[in-house]
């Protein structure tokens, strides 16, 4: 369905009444298991001979017409949807340095995944650098040393909106032979296709913008097929022979569709963050109105921008379209559907007026997931971005007075006023 525009796809690609007794909405494949016609039909799925379904942990339908929708939306070759974001972050880097290996990370990502960095991959043996070398590719380049087996960056980041330039990133990657991993949760491929722009890989968290309800946790990962990365030498781990694949090695079985397929067969078989087919279906009927959603959030957003940088009570504002965005010409170039619903802003407060500020609102939310219908506030410093040390805080450019909202659905006029009077209950204006 590649000819068709993105909004076409939205609602139909990756899925044929005609294969479901001409159910027109996707069933849910309610089943742990599927039955093996006969013995050569169960060494042929065990084996890879033929595509098919034998436990939901490694594939379902209602999973597969999900993440089939993505991939096309996304402009994939390859995808598998997980049961998280953050299983979807960690499957993909375990599969880059599985056998060691340093990945090249982005200061400015998601409050758990710079968790992960420090306390899970050291366990794990994978060596990560966080280095703002990705706001400038020819510094980045001069780290990229032959232990470095994959560069991971978000591309617009949560919470600052920093906006990297894919393009110019992968190409200095590419040419010392290491994919680079992009983070589209808060883009969506709504705003932003990675792969359009050289990047190699792609991970969301589906909980957020991507399906928009707010009511189901779920991950993804697309490649864009090319596997001429992955050598030999430097990725040992899509060689190896496995005793369960008759002898064979990953890469023997899938030529254009091994990085996905050895994640597949070792962490969402072993690990088993799989995502559940009740939960893919919301994915699905998430995705029928992103378009839509976004497209609302982001003007949301940008009239809660236009208040708060006329307000008293406020430092600066960040997002694509605030007055002084430190990323205008890349943001003007690359998102032209708009910068979307998240924006940060430093609050001119104590900490005790900050506190009465947030126990004033009263439309907003007040919890951690973005991207959600309805709209949210939040600290990051004291609760989504807790886990980072001052170090990591500086490098990340999260000053302490910031504050974090992911526009909803809601009227902007009835959010502004809601963000007025906490204001002035808070005393700052
Ligand atoms: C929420 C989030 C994640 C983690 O996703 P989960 O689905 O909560 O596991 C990863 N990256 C970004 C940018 C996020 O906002």
């Amino acid at each position: 369905m590649s000819e068709l525009a993105f909004d076409t796809k939205k609602i139909r690609a990756g899925y044929e009444p005609g294969d479901n007794q001409q159910a027109v909405s996707p069933p849910i494949y309610q089943t742990a298991a599927y039955d093996f016609r006969d013995t050569e039909h169960a060494q042929n799925l065990f084996t890879y001979k033929e595509a098919g379904y034998l436990y939901t942990r490694v594939g379902n339908p209602t999973v597969t017409y999900f993440a089939e929708r993505v991939k096309a939306l996304d402009g994939a070759k390859n995808v598998v949807a997980v049961g998280s974001g953050m299983a979807a972050i960690s499957y993909t880097l375990l599969n880059l340095a599985a056998k060691g290996g340093t990945i090249l990370a982005s200061p400015y990502v998601y409050g758990g995944t710079i968790d992960a960095f420090d306390r899970l991959f050291p366990e794990l043996g994978v060596k990560i650098k966080i280095t703002d070398a990705v706001l400038d590719p020819a510094k980045l380049e001069a780290e990229i040393t032959d232990d470095v087996k994959g560069i991971y960056v978000e591309s617009i980041s949560n919470p600052n909106a920093y906006l990297l330039d894919i393009d110019a990133i992968s190409e200095v990657a590419h040419k010392h032979g290491v994919p680079v991993v992009v983070d589209n949760t808060l883009a969506t491929p709504y705003l932003y296709r990675p792969l359009e722009h050289g990047a190699d890989i792609v991970v969301y968290s589906a909980t957020k913008s991507l399906t928009g309800h707010g009511n189901l946790i779920a991950g993804l990962i697309l490649d864009n097929g090319n596997m001429s990365y992955y050598t030999p030498e430097k990725y040992p781990q899509f060689y190896e022979k496995i005793v369960m694949l008759k002898g064979k090695s990953p890469a023997d079985i899938f030529a254009d569709n091994f990085f996905i397929f050895r994640l597949t067969l070792v962490y969402l078989n072993l690990l088993g963050a799989a995502l559940s087919p009740q939960d893919a279906y919301l994915g699905i009927i998430g995705l029928e109105t992103l378009s839509e959603r976004v497209a609302k959030q982001t003007r949301n957003a940008e009239k809660i921008v236009a208040y708060l940088e006329n307000s008293p009570a406020v430092e600066w504002v960040r997002h694509p379209s605030a007055k002084n965005y430190k990323f205008k010409a890349l943001a003007d170039k690359h998102l032209t559907n708009g910068g979307g619903g998240v924006l940060s802003f430093g609050i001119k407060a104590t900490p005790e007026q900050e506190a009465t500020f947030l126990n004033n609102i009263k439309l907003f939310h007040y919890h951690v997931n973005l991207g959600d219908a309805r709209s949210l506030i939040v600290d990051s410093p004291n609760t989504t971005h807790s886990e980072l040390n001052e170090e990591e805080f500086k490098l990340a450019d999260i000053p302490a007075n910031l504050i974090r909202i992911s526009s909803g659905l809601e009227d902007a006029d009835d959010l502004i006023a809601d963000l007025e009077q906490a204001f002035k209950a808070a005393g700052i204006i």
